[in-house]
């Protein structure tokens, strides 16, 4: 595609955008009101703003890397603006800054030894610009948003007729898919809260939903096959004898509901909704003895390569007194082990395997696989999680997610599921004590004593790269490393290499490394028992759900566990009452549906929170209504294998 070299192609692969659709689907999180402009003499200290200006003077100021380029602006009433430029030194042969053009600009003034300037504004000739609308994008893959948007804009040129939907008929008021795509992009002068965007906005969800719901009702139907029955508990119990505790009530009643579903002779097709540190790795591992003891193999599917080693690890430890081992296979392993685990997936003498998508690439062949565990099954599409299932005859199927749905709302999006709720903690547990924390001062003097006291600290950011809205993981470690010299601060996220994250996971493990700046991809599963303290930056963009999942990061051993959630400058009232009640509330399901109740509706176009189920565009709680109705009325039109392929979530690539 124009504008998209190899280096920049692969870089944007790495954050999961592999084809035009994905770049499309990345939806400006903001639109920026550029209509007006303002004169100079009313620019206002620190209000970004837009205003014109005659060039009447370009300087160069200074030596070395301090070295700026100035322009003098003034307009019709005689007021000036100067515009500052550091490490710029070709403006000065730039022909569109020669005294006398005109310029258009935008930027935050400052007055500075009496005097109005921009540092570092956005210019254009006066003929360039053209008030209206303008989208703002989340930066990816290192790119900001005005590179963003050029390359969103080149994706929409290429719009043709891939990009049609069956489901346009459905709606003849509406925009169509192609209509939507073009105009949230490129917003009407009525701007984000216009009827049409609104509409456009919609119909893309709508579109997203049906193509989901679509592909739940095709499982459904696949799911109802024979499977083999499986009534020989010996060796799980074996594995229950070495246990250092008794199951907890809650992992009792989902053991014995994964039981009876074994011995029906048809598939098991379950969802296991527990929250963190509930204890499901037992569950599983329990299911995963059974299946090996009637002499099928086993696969647990994880999102990430580092929660697939954690799990290898756990799971090899418990099932060593009994003389059995799971095997790892990652986007990571060398080639010549591959190529050993293959031989023995396929001729049987590998019982169990612990992976990531790797589990289902081309080349996995099983000699008779029997159950398939899917960890986190959230972060995977509905496609994935079935595809390991299809990899052998009538397998069994256990889904687990800590991301609870709302009671009423797991019929419409888990319809073919059947549900088990792991509700509670094993005991000696204690609540994690949970602040909404405003000013930063105090917070330092604590993280210091979790410090001193051989604890460890997660720090999450919301993104990798730096953005003009906030915090980056980069700008967080080299804040904190001058603060907190000797905490070996560390940086996690999700565009690292698998080697380079596993080498993090183990520093902070062993304490070499006892502060880790990340971005949510600790959320899955991570388990190191000293973590005592978790601050989560702009708290008010998580749901409370998934702020619950990261808090249960820490407090996962007998000691008392803390997280703290700072919002942004910019949360709303509201947004903020919504913390506080984390606080009070420590059971998943509960904060699930808190949040349902107190959101939904109305929400801004585009503002979503961040990845809670492995959707695009819908946000579970925001559309709980939307996806009741369409559950009830899909329409029997089926949606083309390429718009299926345009919804797979973002996730599924990644890692
Ligand atoms: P999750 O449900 O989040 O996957 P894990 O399976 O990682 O939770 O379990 C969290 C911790 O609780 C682990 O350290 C595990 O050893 C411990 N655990 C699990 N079940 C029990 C139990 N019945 N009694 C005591 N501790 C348990
Ligand atoms: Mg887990």
């Amino acid at each position: 595609m124009n504008g998209i070299g190899p280096a920049i192609a692969a870089r944007l692969r790495k954050s999961g955008m592999n084809c035009i659709g994905d770049l499309l689907l990345h939806l400006p999180k903001r639109y920026l009101d550029d209509r007006q402009s303002v004169a100079m003499r009313d620019l206002r200290e620190g209000d970004e703003a837009r205003t014109r200006g005659r060039v009447v003077d370009v300087e160069a100021y200074g030596r070395g890397p301090r070295r700026q380029v100035t322009v003098s602006l003034m307009d019709d009433d005689g007021s000036m603006l100067q515009l500052r430029f550091f490490h710029s030194p070709f403006l000065l042969r730039d022909a569109r800054l020669s005294p006398g053009r005109w310029l258009s600009v935008r930027g935050k003034p400052e007055w500075w030894q009496g005097r109005c300037q921009m540092l570092h504004p956005e210019w254009m000739p006066v003929e360039s610009f053209h008030a209206g609308w303008r989208p703002v994008y989340a930066s990816l893959a290192g790119l900001g948003s005005a590179r963003m948007a050029r390359l969103v804009h080149a994706a929409i040129g290429l719009l043709v007729s891939a990009e049609h939907s069956p489901f346009d008929v459905l709606f003849p008021e509406h925009p169509t898919l192609r209509q939507a795509l073009r105009l949230l992009h490129t917003p009407d002068d009525a701007g984000p809260e216009g009827p049409l965007m609104q509409q456009a906005f919609e119909r893309l969800r709508i579109e997203e939903l049906l193509s989901y719901l679509h592909l739940m009702r095709r499982m459904r139907i696949q799911a109802r096959v024979d499977a083999e029955v499986w009534r020989d508990t010996s060796l799980s119990h074996a594995l229950l004898d070495t246990l250092p505790f008794p199951l907890t009530a809650a992992q009792q009643t989902v053991w014995q509901e994964i039981c009876a579903d074994a011995a029906l002779g048809t598939r098991m097709h379950r969802l296991l909704q527990g929250d963190v540190g509930a204890g499901k790795t037992w569950v599983a591992a329990l299911a995963m003895l059974l299946a090996v003891h009637h002499g099928s193999q086993a696969a647990l599917m994880a999102p990430t390569s580092v929660l697939a080693g954690q799990h290898a690890e756990t799971l090899n430890v418990l099932f060593a007194p009994l003389g059995k081992r799971v095997e790892l296979l990652t986007g990571a392993t060398k080639a010549a082990t591959r190529k050993k685990l293959l031989a023995g997936l396929a001729d049987g003498s590998i019982e169990m395997l612990v992976g990531t998508h790797a589990l289902i690439s081309e080349d996995v062949r099983y000699h008779r696989l029997g159950l398939a565990i899917v960890d986190e099954q959230h972060r995977f599409g509905v496609r994935q999680r079935w595809e390991l299932t299809e990899r052998g005859e009538g397998v069994h199927l256990l889904a687990m997610t800590a991301t609870p749905i709302p009671r009423s709302l797991a019929l419409s999006l888990y319809g073919d599921m059947d549900l088990s709720l792991m509700r509670g903690m094993p005991p000696g547990r204690k609540p994690v004590d949970t602040r909404v924390v405003a000013s930063r001062g105090k917070l330092a003097e604590g993280m210091q004593r979790v410090l001193d006291d051989a604890g460890r600290i997660y720090w999450i950011v919301p993104r990798i790269d730096e953005d003009e809205d906030g915090a980056s993981v980069e700008q967080r470690v080299t804040g904190l490393k001058e603060r907190f010299p000797d905490a070996g601060v560390m940086a996690l996220h999700g565009r690292m290499k698998a080697t380079e994250k596993e080498q993090v996971l183990s520093a902070f493990a062993s304490g070499a490394c006892r502060l880790l700046v990340s971005t949510t991809v600790v959320e899955v599963g991570v388990n190191v028992p000293e973590a005592r303290l978790i601050v989560i930056e702009e708290a008010e963009n998580y749901g409370l759900a998934q702020l619950h999942q990261l808090r249960g990061r820490v407090g996962r051993d007998s000691a008392q566990g803390y997280c703290v959630l700072l919002p942004s400058s910019e949360a709303s009232k509201t947004a903020l009452q919504r913390l506080q009640h984390m606080s009070g509330c420590h059971d998943g399901l509960e904060l699930a549906e808190l949040d349902l109740k107190l959101r939904g509706a109305g929400d801004a176009v585009g503002a979503r929170q961040s990845g809670d189920m492995g959707f695009r565009l819908i946000d579970v709680s925001r559309d709980a209504a939307l996806i009741r109705y369409w559950h009830e009325h899909l329409p029997d039109i089926e949606p083309t294998e390429a718009m299926l392929r345009f919804w797979r979530p973002l996730a599924e690539s990644v890692d």
